[in-house]
């Protein structure tokens, strides 16, 4: 078993009128095993969370540590952060002129593992991961995020989940803009990668809708930028009941 610790996390933003401090000192400590729910208001920081975690450039990390397994996740490039088994899903929004799908997988598996999937076992689990996915054949062929469809974005984002096998993934807003059947199958995706391997999530959401497909084994509630409240799975209910009104107020 795997953890992911963050603590006393402090992290800026560069913006036009200089840097500003968005994350106040956070802290989480995720198993392998467990899935986490990082609930919030709009602008609370939840974003920002993950941004830092990608090792996004315009995101600097002020004080505070984030290891993996006491490794220090900080120093580490984007693409030694993946190799160190942590998947961000945010990390490849942009378009890759002339790269498909399928080779993009298989060199992303490549890097990630050190060394090529072998043919026969990675077609079929390509093929099978597809299906679950309800992801049409020719999607394989296409360039990646080309004229994607904000549900195909999500689809190929837990594909390369299922596919990739990371200790632990970063999901932003992975409800939003999904369809409830959508919903459905990217959360099936998701639980079964939850199955099948130890996997740690982090669930980023504004709105407690996806929790009733994936269920949170720890929710934290982040207000400006700081975790205001941590529950079991009981205060994503309450936050459904009742919003975040009464964060806000007392904020
Ligand atoms: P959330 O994901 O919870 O809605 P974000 O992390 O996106 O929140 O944003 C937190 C705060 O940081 C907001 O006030 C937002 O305006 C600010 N912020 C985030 N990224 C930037 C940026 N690139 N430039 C300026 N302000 C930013
Ligand atoms: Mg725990
Ligand atoms: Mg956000």
């Amino acid at each position: 078993m795997s953890t992911l610790s963050i603590r006393d996390l402090v992290v800026s933003v560069e913006t036009e009128a200089g840097a500003k401090e968005i994350l106040h000192g956070v802290n989480m400590d995720i198993s392998s095993n467990e899935t986490h729910a990082i609930m919030g208001p709009n602008g609370s920081g939840k974003s920002t969370l993950a941004y830092a975690l990608a090792g996004h450039p315009k995101y600097t990390i002020d004080s505070g540590s984030v290891t993996l397994d006491g490794e220090d996740l900080v120093e580490m490039s984007v693409d030694e952060r993946a190799k160190a088994g942590l998947f961000l899903a945010m990390q490849y929004p942009v378009e890759v002129p002339g790269v498909t799908v399928t080779n993009f997988l298989r060199a992303s598996k490549t890097a990630i593992d050190g060394e090529a999937p072998k043919l026969r076992t990675w077609t079929k689990d390509l093929s099978q991961a597809m299906k679950d996915l309800r992801i049409d054949p020719e999607f394989a062929a296409r360039n990646v995020n080309e004229g994607f469809s904000g549900g195909e974005k999500k689809r190929h984002e837990i594909l390369q989940l299922e596919l990739l096998k990371p200790k632990f993934a970063v999901l932003d807003e992975t409800d939003s803009g999904l369809d409830v059947d959508a919903l459905r199958i990217v959360s099936e995706g998701v639980n079964r990668a939850k199955e099948t391997t130890d996997i740690g999530v982090l669930l980023i959401t504004h709105y407690t809708r996806i929790l009733r497909y994936i269920k949170p084994d720890h929710v934290h509630v982040l207000v400006k930028g700081k975790v205001a409240e941590e529950g079991g799975p009981e205060l994503a209910q309450r936050l459904e009941d009742e919003g975040y009104d009464r964060f806000l107020v007392n904020a």
